[in-house]
């Protein structure tokens, strides 16, 4: 048992380590250290909380520390990189189910209704905002883990009259905080349970109405509700640890959210609105002739140009093909071409996602550029090799109003001299869009995995 002054010594160091951990995740240099960090910041905060004053039933604090720790080990380990947006979906709505849980259970404390005035008042706020917020981020992050997995459709879902039903349901939940706060605890109880059955709603319709290409933005969002969240359980359970990590998470996860969104060119709020009041497009149909060539053909382009930009999207995390296309780039730097990789913020399936996947093949650094710093370039490079990537090289973006993703900043392939693009097939990709790149005359399919495409091009690479 440790006194009260040793455990909010020990938050606040615990705090100092969050936040060395967060600037440490900022690069991938110091990625690792961040890491280890939150590692030991995460111990010492359940130690402290743990054997803190007035805590009871070690019994079962144990035994649900021993399995979920079993769990988490399992999933750790069998997790696919590509899988992981889903798993955070998954475990953003623990968070959420967590402040559910802790603002039921403070309600029903008898120490809320020894309580009186203000303090009450502040008090039963608190509880009626946490179970909003995490009733929100609960059923929000299952659809988003739904819709990430492919078990829900990845299109939008709205229904006419949504934004009306949404503000009606918004105003009612006013009107029931308002009177939970003046109620008794019988009637308080009845308004806690319509106003989290109406959270819980809006979770699932805000989340059900985002279309593919908006998913990265409702992935840190909910990541920073799940922040927000952990804060108003702090709050109820009066744990200043809680609040200070909540507001770590809430606001760095809202800058992310707020870079995506500039990154994507959308605003914020129609995002997270669903569309408020827009309608649903769905972009011009596409036909014509695709060229396609083979993997002999594919590596004489390469044999013959001088400057090379691979653009590399969730295909090649699918097929691992990163290795092989570290090798590739030896192969063609040693020959004296320049090659730089592309990097669009929202390729892949996480934020940072391609990054992670050419550095663990041990890519340099200095050649992994950004999409701002190789779209000026573009229209003096020979060969553009498109890898598995395909919403984020659409050129109707820029080129069709009336596609789902335009006015989304993309990486500009198609205006270098020649185009190769690796897929195994014409399908869309994430946002369920048609590709016009595969139609463009300088363009031409490589079909096929990616991995055995780039290792069929090595071999055959003089
Ligand atoms: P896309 O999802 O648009 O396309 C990937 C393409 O890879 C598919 O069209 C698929 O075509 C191809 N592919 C799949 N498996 C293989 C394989 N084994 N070998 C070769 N090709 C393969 O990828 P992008 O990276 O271009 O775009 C990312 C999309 O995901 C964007 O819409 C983004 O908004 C969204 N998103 C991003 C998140 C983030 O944080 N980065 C989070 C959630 C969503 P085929 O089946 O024909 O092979």
């Amino acid at each position: 048992m440790i006194t009260t002054n040793i455990q909010i010594a020990a938050y606040i160091f615990s705090s100092i380590l969050f936040i060395l951990s967060l600037s440490g995740l900022a690069s991938q240099e110091t990625a690792k250290k961040g890491v280890i960090y939150g590692i030991i910041g995460m111990v010492i905060a359940i130690m402290a909380t743990v054997f803190g004053e007035n805590i009871q039933g070690y019994t079962y604090i144990i035994v649900a520390m021993i399995i979920a720790s079993i769990i988490g080990i399992i999933v750790a380990r069998k997790v696919e990189m590509t899988s992981m947006p889903q798993l955070i979906a998954l475990l953003h709505s623990f968070v959420g189910m967590a402040a559910v849980l802790v603002g039921f259970g403070t309600f029903i404390d008898p120490h809320t209704f020894e309580m009186t005035g203000a303090e009450k008042s502040i008090h039963l706020v608190e509880i009626y905002i946490g179970i909003f917020i995490g009733a929100i981020t609960f059923t929000g992050s299952v659809i988003a883990w739904g819709k990430l997995t492919e078990n829900i459709s990845g299109k939008p879902f709205v229904y006419a009259g949504k934004d009306i039903v949404n503000v009606v349901l918004l105003l009612a939940s006013v009107v029931l905080g308002v009177l939970f706060v003046g109620a008794d605890s019988s009637d308080g109880m009845m308004y806690l349970g319509i106003m989290t059955a109406i959270a819980a709603f809006f979770g699932i319709i805000m989340v059900m109405a985002i279309g593919g290409a908006d998913m990265p933005v409702v992935i840190s969002m909910l990541n920073s509700l799940s922040g927000w969240t952990a804060a108003a359980s702090g709050f109820m359970l009066g744990n200043d640890l809680l609040i200070v990590t909540g507001a770590l998470v809430g606001s760095s996860g809202a800058i992310l959210s707020i870079i995506m969104c500039n990154a994507m060119n959308r605003s914020f709020f129609a995002v997270i609105s669903g569309g408020f009041g827009q309608e649903i497009k769905t972009g011009k149909k596409l036909e014509g002739k695709v060229n396609s060539i083979t993997h002999e053909e594919a590596a004489e382009i390469l044999n013959e140009a001088q400057s090379v930009v691979i653009v590399p999207g969730y295909g090649m995390a699918v097929a691992k093909a990163q290795y092989p296309v570290h090798d590739m780039v030896e192969k063609l730097r040693k020959k004296g071409k320049t090659v730089l990789f592309g990097i669009h913020p929202v390729a892949g399936r996480l934020p940072g996602h391609m990054n992670v996947l050419l550095a663990e093949a041990n890519v340099p650094y200095d050649i992994v550029l950004e999409m701002d710093e190789v779209n000026p370039d573009m229209p003096e490079t020979d060969v553009t090799l498109v890898i598995g990537a395909n919403d984020t090289v659409n050129p109707g973006a820029q080129e069709d109003p009336s596609s789902p993703i335009y006015g989304m900043p993309v990486v500009e392939v198609w205006k270098a001299k020649r185009v190769i693009v690796m897929k195994r097939s014409m399908a869309v990709g994430y946002a369920g869009v048609e590709n016009p790149l595969f139609y463009k005359e300088n363009a031409a399919m490589l079909y096929g995995d990616a991995k055995d495409s780039v290792e069929k091009i090595n071999s055959n690479l003089k």
